[in-house]
This record gives structure tokens, sequence and C-alpha cells, in this order.
């Protein structure tokens, strides 16, 4: 204790602060006259002029009947604890309006699973005050969705008993009457022994994060599930248009066998020459229709060596009455040291008839002359063979679209006999492109790759 003044009592006034010293007057004043004890808090004055708080207390002591013959009295310095007092209330202020502030529920536990204290902004959320109905039970029965109350009690109930961390995702009433998706997660604070004293959980609103989720997923699965209708329509158009090319043979050839036979007298010559395609389609049909079941079976066809300009001229002879039909001229201009090609020969002669046969109905508005298509084939390199079928027709309309599965400009048109051309290419590793001609046309090509051994069976 340190004694700040001593004597009367105007002699101590001048040490007090100017505003506490009407009311501790009036205090001490009181005292005296009443003979009741004091106390006090007021500022006093030290000798270096600082203001500090002080407890001041003042008792009584009485003499022979009861006169008061002195005051006993004391002054404490109280300013350093009332700073850390002040000081720890700021702290709890700040902390308090932190944990408001938080744009997340905070909740508190106590190790039996009672809520003992939730943030503003969980209270704002449930729109109620939870800690009337605090018991876990309770709490799980009026805020949680039905379906997540009991997961959520019995996992959280686990974690009490073990002290393990808890982390759910769940769905939380709020004050408008929806159910939220949340991810909650709660820690244990332990105190120096390793015991439980409470819990802290917090959880934040990812509610349209699991709806965009949700979202995703189902258009996930509405994807995959147009892209196996695709797939399949691609399919058996696919299936449909190599099946139709044979079938369209067939037809066209069993029409003019009938015309050569119903002559009079019958081309019996010609309508063997027609039968004879016809054979030759159908066999080619009965192929096509292996090499699917083949491709389903995952079996791969056996490649044969071949020469590529050899395929060439047999597809344009086969082809020459169509090629008649549209009164069109072929010129060639092969390589010369032709290299071998290990291809699936079916499938190779399809593309060639399918890429002539499309240069051939482009060039149906060309003048008769000008229906000129050229065929090359020369090395790129010691790698591949590449292969280019030019025509003087209409060219491309819209190139970026060709293959697209079912673009066609063509009446009758499928719409698929590029992207089937490309697709066998590439099986074959090779490339396949198109092109405009910048005099008018088009020109298809693609590659294959050459084969290291030579192709001695095949004359060039
Ligand atoms: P389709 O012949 O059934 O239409 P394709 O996939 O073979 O199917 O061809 C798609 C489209 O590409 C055709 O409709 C046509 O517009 C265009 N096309 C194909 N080849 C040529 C070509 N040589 N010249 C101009 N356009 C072509």
């Amino acid at each position: 204790m340190q004694t700040y003044f001593g004597g009367r009592l105007d002699q101590p006034i001048a040490y007090i602060h100017p505003d506490d010293r009407k009311g501790v007057v009036a205090i001490w004043r009181h005292s005296l006259r009443t003979g009741e004890p004091f106390d006090s808090e007021l500022r006093l004055r030290r000798s270096d002029g600082q203001f500090r708080r002080f407890h001041v207390s003042g008792r009584p002591f009485r003499g022979d009947r009861n006169y008061i013959a002195a005051w006993h009295g004391q002054s404490i310095d109280i300013e350093d604890e009332k700073l850390a007092r002040e000081n720890l209330l700021n702290r709890i202020m700040e902390l308090s309006i932190v944990v408001d502030m938080v744009p997340s529920n905070l909740w508190r536990l106590t190790p039996d699973g009672t809520t003992t204290l939730v943030n503003k902004h969980m209270a704002d959320f449930l729109g109620r005050e939870i800690l009337d109905e605090s018991t876990m039970e309770t709490v799980m029965d009026t805020i949680f969705h039905p379906d997540d109350a009991a997961p959520v009690g019995n996992e959280l109930g686990r974690c009490l008993i073990t002290g393990d961390s808890f982390a759910m995702r769940y769905r939380l009433l709020r004050k408008d009457g929806i159910y939220r998706w949340m991810s909650g997660r709660a820690e244990p604070m332990r105190d120096k022994d390793g015991q439980i004293v409470q819990w802290f959980g917090l959880c934040h609103d990812i509610h349209d994060q699991v709806q965009a989720e949700e979202n995703l997923r189902r258009t996930a699965e509405r994807l995959a599930q147009a892209t196996q209708a695709a797939h399949l329509a691609e399919l058996s158009a696919s299936i449909a248009h190599e099946v139709n090319q044979p079938l369209s043979a067939i037809a066209t050839d069993s029409d003019a066998c009938t015309r050569w036979l119903s002559l009079e007298p019958p081309n019996v010559e010609r309508a063997i020459i027609a039968a004879g395609r016809i054979t030759t389609a159908a066999v080619s049909a009965g192929e096509i229709v292996r090499r699917i079941r083949a491709l389903f079976q995952h079996i791969s066809q056996p490649r044969t060596l071949e020469n590529a300009n050899l395929l060439i001229d047999e597809v344009c002879r086969v082809m020459v009455d169509e090629i008649g039909a549209h009164a069109a001229r072929i010129t060639t201009d092969f390589d010369m040291d032709p290299p071998s090609i290990a291809i699936d020969r079916v499938q190779v002669q399809q593309v060639l008839v399918n890429l002539i046969r499309n240069a051939l109905q482009s060039m149906d508005r060309t003048d008769k002359n000008e229906r000129v298509l050229h065929i090359v084939s020369w090395r790129e390199g010691h790698e591949a063979i590449r292969i280019e079928i030019r025509d003087s027709g209409s060219g491309f309309s819209d190139i970026t679209r060709i293959f697209e599965p079912f673009f066609t400009t063509r009446k009758n048109g499928m719409g698929m006999g590029l992207s089937i051309c490309r697709s066998i290419i590439e099986s074959h590793g090779g490339r396949f492109w198109v092109a405009n001609n910048e005099g008018g046309g088009a020109t298809v090509g693609f590659t294959l790759p050459i084969e290291a051994e030579p192709v001695n069976s095949i004359a060039g």
C-alpha cells in the first residue's frame, strides 16, 4: 500500500481526479455523519502526475460508549488489475464479434453433446434459439433433415465417445423451411490432462455446390445416354451404308441382266457379265457382314500385302459402267515402283469405290467434256504411299461439316461415307483429308503406311 496523503480531508482532495471529487466527498461525508463504513473507487494522482484507479475503504474505530474515536482506511492501487480485466473484456468482445461475423455456422457442445453456443450466423440461419432445446436428441429432431438425423446422430455420438474428429455432409433446416446441404466438422478441445472439455463445430452452406455437382452428374448421365444412342445410330447407319453399296450394285446388275436377257435375241454374253457382277457384289456383301460380326467379336481382320496401283485399277474396272453412266473419264498417274501396303483389301477397296462414286456425282453438273477424274499415287518418303482422287466437280459446299455423321447435300445421301472412309484409313495408320481445288472441283486424299517387305507376288 502506498500512502499518498494524510491529515485533513481537504488535503487529500487535491490528489483526487477532479471528476471523482464530488462523488467521493459525498460518500465520505455520509460516512462521517452516519458512522457507516465506506468503499469507493476513485482516481488518485501519483507523484509522477499520472492518475491511477484505487479502491478506497474506511472503517470507524469506536471507543467508549460506541463513540467513533478514529477512522481507519486503506487505499489499494487497482489500476493494473482494472487494465487487465478491461483488456480481457475487450478480447472477449472482439472474439465474440469475430465469431458472429464468421460467414459460417459455429457451435459449441459440452462433452455429452449439449449445445452451449451458436454464433449469430447460425441463429439467423435457423431462425430459432436452439439453446432452449439443446440436448443432442432434440437438436437432431428439430434442425436436421429426417434422412440425415440418425446418421449424423450416430456419427456425432461415436465421436463424442472416441474423441475422433467429426466430419459429415448433412441437410439443415433453414428458417424459411428449406433444407440446405452443409459441410460440418467438429473438433474436441482438451484440457492439459487430455480430457475433453468441450467441442467446437463449424458448418458451412454447400447447397449450391452440391446441386451443381448433382446437375453435373445428371448431365453426364444424359450425355452418356445420348452418346450411346448416337453411337448406335452412327453404327447402324454405317452398317446400312456399307451393305447398301453391294445391294444397290446387285439391283442395278439384276436390272441389266434382265434387260440383256429380254432382248430379241437375248444378249447372253452381257447377261453373264452382269450376273458375274451380281455374284461379286453378293460375295462383297457377305464379306462386309462377316467383318461387322468380327468387329463385334473384336477379331482383327487378317491384312494382306497389296499393290496400291493394282487395287485402284481393279476398282476402276469394276466401276466402268458407273463411270460411263456419268459420262466421265478417268486418268491415272501412278508411282512406277509401287510399294507394298498391308491392308484389309475389302475395306480399302470400299474407300476407293466410295470416293470415286462421290467424285462422279459431284461432276454431274460439269460440262461433259470436262468430267475428268484424275487418280494419282506416289510415295511420301519411305513411310507412306499417298493416293489422291481429283475431280472437276462442284467442290465441297461446306468443307467444315463433311465428316459430321449424316451430313449430306444429296437427295438420297446418308452422309456417312466420308466419315467411314476416314475411320478405315485411320485404322490402317494412315491420314485422310479433303480439299477444294483452286481451279474448281475437289480432291480427296489419303496415305497408307508402307511395309518394309516388298510385294513380290504382284506385277507392277
Ligand atoms: P453422302 O455421299 O451419303 O452424302 P458422304 O459422307 O460420302 O455422304 O459425303 C458427304 C457430303 O460431302 C456429300 O453430301 C457432298 O455434299 C460432299 N462431297 C463428298 N464428296 C464430294 C466431292 N468429291 N465433291 C464435292 N462434294 C463432295
